[in-house]
C-alpha cells in the first residue's frame, strides 16, 4: 500500500479511468418510468453522467441514485425534473492530472467522481475540449491498495 501511495505521483488520470465508452450514461431526455429506473438500478451506479442530444461526450448533469427516493415510477417524471431540483455540481479533470492531485480534490468533498477531458489538438481545426470518460475515488483508492474492489 505505501508503494501504491507513492506511484500516485507517477500515474495520471489516463491511466485509471473508465472510459465513455464503458459508462452508465442517461439522455437528459430520458423519462423515469418503471423500465429506466429499473435499468438505473440493474447497472448498480450510485453516479449516473446525464448527456444531451445524441452526443455522450455532451455531459451536462449528474444524477445520483439517491435523488430518485421521492420518484414514483408511475408519474413518469422527466429527469431534467429531478436534475433540475438537485443540480448536482460536474466536475472536470483533465487526462493528465497526477493521481495525487485528484486525491486531494476527492478529500476536499465536493464530488468523489470526474468528468475526464483532453485537449484535442489533432487535426487541422482549432483544438477543442474532449471528454475521455470518468474517473472516481474508488479508481485512486485501487491504485493504492493493487487491486480491484469488487462491488456489493
Ligand atoms: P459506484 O459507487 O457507483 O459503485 P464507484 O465510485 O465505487 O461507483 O466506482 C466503481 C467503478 O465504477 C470505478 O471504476 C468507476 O470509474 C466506475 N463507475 C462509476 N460510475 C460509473 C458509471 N455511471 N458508469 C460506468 N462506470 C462507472
Amino acid at each position: 500500500m505505501v508503494q501504491g501511495a507513492l506511484e500516485l505521483r507517477t500515474k495520471v488520470v489516463e491511466d485509471v479511468l473508465t472510459p465513455l465508452a464503458d459508462c452508465f450514461m442517461l439522455r437528459a431526455d430520458a423519462v423515469l418510468d418503471f423500465a429506466t429506473v429499473s435499468e438505473i438500478l440493474r447497472s448498480g451506479y450510485t453516479r449516473i453522467p446525464v448527456y444531451e442530444g445524441d452526443r455522450r461526450d455532451n455531459i451536462v448533469d449528474l444524477l445520483f441514485v439517491k435523488d430518485l427516493a421521492f420518484v414514483d415510477p408511475d408519474d413518469c417524471t422527466p429527469l431534467q425534473t429531478v436534475t433540475r431540483f438537485y443540480r448536482r455540481p460536474l466536475h472536470c479533470v483533465f487526462n493528465d492530472t497526477r493521481l495525487d492531485t485528484l486525491l486531494e480534490e476527492f478529500k476536499k468533498g465536493k464530488s468523489h467522481l470526474a468528468i475526464v477531458q483532453r485537449v484535442n489538438n489533432e487535426g487541422e481545426g482549432d483544438p477543442f475540449y474532449e471528454v475521455m470518460g470518468i474517473v472516481t475515488l474508488e479508481d485512486v483508492i485501487e491504485e493504492i491498495i493493487k487491486s480491484e474492489i469488487l462491488d456489493e
